[in-house]
């Protein structure tokens, strides 16, 4: 490997990280944690306070929320695929994870933002 190549690398590692920093300032950390089933209100949660949810179904799925050191991931379900399950962890403003066969949304939000959602809604 010739030492041009070798800056050229590094040019771009130190390029890739500032565009991961940069799009990580530009996010808002959200701090709720709102969970709804069928598109009904469930429960939400507090995206700092460490919790352990069961999000149980009327037909017996359920959805294993898990809220630790300010993240929200889903750590097991009921679901055939576990698509949710192997979504990474949530904690930006507006950040989902989506449970399809069970229905079950989760999605972060900022008390300091989204007014208008809430009106909508
Ligand atoms: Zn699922």
């Amino acid at each position: 490997m010739k030492r041009n190549d070798i800056i050229l690398i590094i040019a771009i590692l130190v390029f890739a990280f500032g565009t991961i920093v940069f799009f990580n300032l530009t996010k808002s950390e959200g701090d709720k944690v709102v969970i709804t089933i069928d598109g009904k209100p469930y429960k939400t949660l507090d995206l700092n306070t460490d919790t352990t949810l069961n999000i149980e179904g009327e037909d017996g799925e359920y959805n294993l929320l898990v809220i630790e050191n300010g993240v929200a991931s889903m750590k097991d379900a009921s679901c055939p695929d576990l698509i949710c399950v192997h979504q990474s962890d949530i904690h930006f403003d507006n950040e989902t994870i989506v449970c399809l066969p069970n229905k079950v949304v989760v999605e972060i939000e900022s008390s300091e933002s989204n007014e208008i959602d809430g009106i909508v809604n």
